[in-house]
């Protein structure tokens, strides 16, 4: 099953070789927040994509790279608290797995200064591991949900690409 999974995800497949070169994927604003597990060994190979959380949990980082795309690109969200009452749980909007608001909630991006933009996401980013966890039970093929997946993510960095002030 692991040999199964590592087939599909090989698809995308990227590396990064220096703490410098990740942090240079994000955008300025971005960097400032930055924090860097100590388990990260570089060079860096990375499945699909790379992300990981900080340690209070209020920062989930995203660093993903289309096959086309020269440079791997890095996102910062921020954890948004549900509103008293609200906490329903719900779809991700990425992978379409069910989860309680623990597991998926709204987690914002800032686009400029001014500008923020919520996505209801899996709060640790396990989208593709869901997507093959279902796909599995399923007795389904996951890639056409994979495409799904890195798809979303290309439109999220565009969104970042729209807003970019800054050089
Ligand atoms: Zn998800």
């Amino acid at each position: 099953m692991q040999t199964q999974s590592n087939n599909f995800r090989s698809q995308i497949f990227f590396s990064i070789a220096s703490e410098e070169e990740l942090t240079s994927a994000f955008r300025p604003r971005d960097q400032k927040k930055l924090m860097f597990p100590n388990n990260f060994k570089f060079p860096l190979n990375i499945q699909s994509y790379l992300t990981w959380r900080d340690p209070s949990g209020v920062y989930t980082y995203l660093v993903f790279k289309m096959p086309n795309w020269d440079l791997p690109k890095g996102v910062v969200f921020k954890k948004t608290p549900a509103a008293a009452g609200e906490a329903t749980g719900g779809l991700c909007s990425w992978c379409h797995s069910y989860g309680s608001s623990e597991d998926i909630g709204f987690m914002s991006v800032t686009m400029d200064p001014n500008i923020s933009m919520s996505y209801f996401l899996c709060q640790d980013l396990r989208c593709i591991e869901k997507i093959e966890e279902t796909s599995m039970r399923a007795g389904k093929n996951p890639e056409k949900y994979f495409a799904d997946l890195y798809y979303r993510m290309e439109k999220l960095f565009e969104n970042i690409s729209n807003y970019r002030r800054e050089g």
